[in-house]
């Protein structure tokens, strides 16, 4: 296959050659998902902090409307209303009694390096003598 695309090394004069626009659409395409420059059309728009930017014409508009914008950061409080974030350890305040007879965490119970997740259950841990598990951020207390 011949690849005409190197042949734009020799253009000097600022020109672009039909055929360079399509690999170069083809690769932006295959690049991201981001829309295309509202002014110039250019394909190689990035985005940067929650705005799009046109490296092109140095055009910025706001990602508000897209998927990929900043997402709101959920917040976790504990049973006492303390903000917990990931790798924070934590007490469990009440007896949690396991599904499947799996046993009691015994009130106390300190669990370290928590991760919050966006579930029912919102901590991820590993307790020890249990393993992993998910408990909810209203049975512990930050410790
Ligand atoms: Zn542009």
């Amino acid at each position: 296959m011949r690849q005409t695309v190197c042949r734009i090394a020799s253009v000097s004069d600022g020109a672009i050659l039909p055929a360079f626009d399509f690999a170069v659409r083809h690769q932006a395409i295959r690049m991201s998902a981001l829309p295309p420059c509202p002014q110039c059309h250019s394909e190689f728009v990035y985005e940067d902090a929650g705005m799009y930017i046109c490296p092109e014409c140095a055009h910025e508009w706001s990602a508000q409307t897209s998927a990929a914008s900043e997402p709101v950061a959920k917040v976790y409080r504990d049973s006492a209303g303390n903000v917990l974030h990931d790798g924070d350890t934590v007490t469990v305040i009440k007896d949690l009694k396991l599904k499947g007879g799996g046993g009691v965490v015994k009130m106390g119970t300190k669990v370290k390096n928590i991760r919050l997740v966006d579930a029912d259950h919102d901590i991820d841990c590993k307790i020890d003598g249990f393993g992993a598990m998910s408990l909810k951020t209203e049975f512990v207390k930050k410790a």
